[in-house]
């Protein structure tokens, strides 16, 4: 077998993911990385003596049951670590004590659900069976979409038949339309807070059978530990990693792309160049929007997941009260806190109490999110001063907010931490400062988007910007996807190892 070599563009999930499969199938790849660790958008940080976490809510996949379980163990992410399922999603608390909390356990939820509004009794089975179907479906990712033969097709299209009518049914409903089938108005207020209205319901329904299922745990140690455990895999499988090398341009000879240069001007050469960096700046910048045509485009139109306010915050006190929760807790604001103009009647945080090792003992790590847009951190930015106050002033709203939920907060913290739009995009390149690539919506539910672009050979993209939706198993099935694409191309057997 002669050797052939790859360039990968990008050290997070996904640029792991492609490195990790190439590697196991004879390519002998480098990854250049202009950061300083692994992780990408999947990373932790640390701020006197508090870890922070940029991402790992729930890990789709968690399930030895599911498939992507395998390709998890295959790429070595899970490798010594605990995963844990949390008793809730999240909980709303009113300013007048109510409360509604999504269970991970759907019968729970449903029973719950009905207690509080038993005037959407009907509405509440219609949904929770829907959740309970979607829980026993398990999406293929075995084999590349690009690689379907005519038979795969039609095995495919047996195997997801029976989900097809509810995908439709549900798929088309948005969030905002989902929440205005509640007759009651507590859980209509609920349910526009738990996430984003314009969503796929779809989307809301599958998150909730895994979380019923167990199939999207919380893995202790957090974001970083994962993309460590998958650096840790790439080189033992001899791959190496180059950081601080960020990538200029992407070199092409008569149609085919060749190399890279770095922003140090320094250039190297492959048989594939793959990036799993940001798709904009692949496509508008590495290639100077040179190879595209209008469905690449037409892509580039799709809603994004908004950037983030990111507030961390470490605080001398314990939790042990409130239940472990995925995504956190929301309460509404006695006084709303304004970003650009915008104003944030509710405030959802997030609390540690599940995760010992983010916070020495008898302390806990908090972390509070508010989607901002992406314009208005870039042209603060540019004035230090504004800026840091900008950052100060949203922390101390957040601090004071949460006093008033938990008294002596204040007194108690230890560690407040503001990272924006500008943040993200700085660490991570990610065009406008996006924390997920494409949103999910009823209308690219179903999309396929194309790895590679017009016009250009030996040329593949894997991670968030090529699977509506992102998160982490988009760069784990996309690289994995993009390595099987290269072993067709050159009569190889994919092949795979456990770690
Ligand atoms: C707050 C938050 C919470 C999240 N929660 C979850 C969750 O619970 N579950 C889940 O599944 N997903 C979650 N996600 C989404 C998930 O983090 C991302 O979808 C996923 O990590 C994207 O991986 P990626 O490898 O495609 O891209 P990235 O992580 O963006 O990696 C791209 C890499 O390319 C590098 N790069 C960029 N440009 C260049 C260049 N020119 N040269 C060299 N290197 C370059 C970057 O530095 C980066 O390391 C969350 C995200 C956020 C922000």
């Amino acid at each position: 077998m002669t050797e052939k070599s790859a360039i990968i563009i990008g050290a997070g999930v996904a640029g792991l993911s492609t490195g990790i499969y190439a590697q196991m199938n004879g390519y002998k790849t480098q990854i250049f990385e202009m950061g300083i660790k692994p992780g990408g958008l999947c990373t932790t940080w640390e701020r006197k003596g508090y870890y922070i976490d940029g991402c790992l809510h729930w890990l789709v996949g968690s399930s030895p049951k599911s498939s992507y379980y395998h390709m998890w163990q295959e790429v070595g992410a899970l490798k010594d670590k605990n995963v844990i399922d949390m008793e809730c999603f999240n909980r709303y608390e009113t300013a007048d004590g109510k409360s509604v909390t999504i269970y991970s356990d759907i019968d729970r939820l449903a029973a719950h659900f009905k207690e509080i509004a038993p005037e959407d009794s009907a509405f509440i089975d219609e949904f929770s069976a829907a959740v309970r179907f979607f829980s026993e479906l398990d999406l293929p990712a075995d084999k590349a979409p690009e690689l379907y033969s005519p038979l795969d097709g039609l095995k495919m299209m047996t195997r997801m038949a029976p989900y097809m009518r509810e995908f439709k049914k549900w798929g088309k409903l948005s969030i905002k339309e989902f929440a205005g089938r509640f007759q009651n108005p507590l859980l209509r207020e609920s349910w526009l807070l738990f996430w984003p209205p314009e969503f796929s319901s779809v989307f809301i329904l599958m998150t909730l059978g895994w979380l019923h299922t167990k199939n999207a745990g919380y893995v202790i140690g957090g974001s970083l530990e994962l993309a460590l455990n998958m650096e840790k895999r790439y080189c033992e499988l001899g791959g190496k990693v180059n950081y601080k090398s960020g990538v200029e341009k992407i070199l092409v000879e008569n149609g085919r792309a060749v190399g890279i240069k770095l922003t140090n001007g320094s250039e190297y050469k492959a048989d594939y160049i793959i990036s799993a960096a940001d798709g904009h700046a692949t496509i508008w910048e590495m290639l100077e929007g040179k190879f595209m045509d209008q469905t690449v485009e037409k892509y580039y139109e799709m809603p994004l997941f908004k950037p983030l306010v990111f507030i961390g915050l470490g605080v001398k006190r314990t939790f042990t009260d409130l239940p472990q929760m995925v995504s956190g807790l929301i309460i509404p604001l006695e006084k709303a806190i304004t970003i650009d103009n915008k104003e944030h009647k509710h405030l959802n945080v997030r609390i540690y109490n599940f995760d010992p090792s983010f916070a020495p003992e008898g302390k806990t790590t908090l972390e509070v999110m508010f989607e901002s847009d992406f314009a208005y951190w870039q042209e603060l930015s540019q004035d230090t001063a504004r800026y840091k106050a900008e950052k100060e002033r949203i922390a101390a709203a957040v601090v004071s907010a949460l006093n008033k939920r938990f008294p002596g907060f204040s007194k108690q913290l230890e560690m407040w931490d503001v990272a924006t739009p500008v943040t993200f995009y700085r660490y991570t390149g990610n065009w406008q400062g996006s924390c997920e690539g494409f949103l999910m919506t009823p209308d690219n539910m179903m999309l396929q988007m194309k790895k590679t672009l017009p016009g250009l050979d030996n040329f593949y993209m894997a991670g968030q910007w090529v699977m509506p939706g992102g998160g982490l198993p988009s760069g784990l099935i996309s690289g994995n996807h993009v390595v099987q694409v290269l072993c067709k191309r050159d009569k190889r057997k994919f092949k795979v190892t456990t770690a």
